[in-house]
This record gives C-alpha cells, structure tokens and sequence, in this order.
C-alpha cells in the first residue's frame, strides 16, 4: 500500500493545493493531508479552521486522510506509515528550499522518499499568501481558491 504525506500550512487551502491534492489522489493508494500546527507562521487561521476547509474542499476524494502535526515531518510520516513524503513544487525559489528539506529528511529517515510534483502551469503563481493580501483589500479570490475559502476569508477579515 503505497502511503504519502503531503504537508504543509494551507492557510487556507487554495486551487494549487488542492490540484496537487487531485493529482496525488490517483496516485497514491491514501494520501494524508498534514496540516502544520506552524505557530511560528503566525496562521490567520486556526488549525481547526484549516483542517474543516480542507476537509469541506476535498469530499469527492475518498483516499484522503487529514490530520494536524507539530515536530518533525518524518516522526509524523512514520507515525501514519507513509513511505512518502509529497511537496508541490513551483518556481526556483521553491527549489532551494525543497532541496535542503528533502536532503535532510532522507538523513533523518532513509526509509522515506520525498516526491515533487510540479505545480499545473494554471497556478504556478499562486499560494496562499497572495490569496489572503487580495482578500484583505476586498478583492475578488474566486479565480484563486473554492467558495467555502472566499466566505471564510471574507469572515474572518471582515469584508
Ligand atoms: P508550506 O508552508 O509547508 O510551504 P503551503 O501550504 O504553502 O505550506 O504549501 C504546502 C505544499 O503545497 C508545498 O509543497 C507547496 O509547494 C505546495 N503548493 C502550494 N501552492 C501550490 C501551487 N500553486 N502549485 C503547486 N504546489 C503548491
């Protein structure tokens, strides 16, 4: 049974996330969404609150597992028995940073292998930084990300 972890923040979860998500679906036998605690990040959105609109975004899916983490990625791996670690990757400036974590993590736990999925040409530009500064000046995001994110956003900014 072929297991991977596709982590990350998804505050909140956008159109690119959720193409990767798709993709890996068919994939993979399970795919478990890990959504990073990230305090350091400073989330606009709770863990629960990104957790639910993952979980409202991705119903058609029926191989998905999500599930909140916090410490290391591959004691998280191990604990789901996923032999996989999956990342999206984007422009260059995602590359350096992907490289060194997945370097890392193979020192950390030879047994699991990280996999890149490239980012569809559709939103090679997007994440969910950009989505939120749009929202924030009352901009129209249905192009960026689902409609239960669009009234969330507008929710919790206020708009
Ligand atoms: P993190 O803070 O861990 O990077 P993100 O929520 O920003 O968390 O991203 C989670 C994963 O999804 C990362 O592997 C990232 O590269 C990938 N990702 C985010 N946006 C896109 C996109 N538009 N296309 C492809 N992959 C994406």
């Amino acid at each position: 049974m072929k297991i991977a972890v596709y982590p990350g923040t998804f505050d909140p979860v956008t159109f690119g996330h959720l193409d990767i998500i798709e993709r890996a679906s068919q994939l993979f036998d399970k795919v478990i969404i890990g959504v990073s605690t990230h305090p350091e990040k400073k989330p606009l959105f709770s863990i629960d609150e990104r957790i639910k609109l993952i979980r409202e975004c991705t119903k058609q899916f029926k191989n998905l597992e999500i599930a909140s983490f916090e410490g290391l990625l591959v004691d998280f791996a191990r604990k789901k028995k996923a032999g996989i670690i999956l990342r999206g990757l984007r422009e260059l400036s995602d590359f350096q940073a992907e490289f060194q974590r997945a370097i890392i993590n193979k020192k950390l736990a030879p047994e699991i292998e990280t996999i890149f999925i490239a980012t569809n040409a559709k939103f090679f530009y997007l994440n969910s930084s950009i989505v939120k500064e749009i929202a924030g000046f009352n901009g129209n995001i249905s192009c960026f990300a689902p409609k239960q994110v669009e009234n969330a956003l507008k929710q919790k900014i206020g708009k």
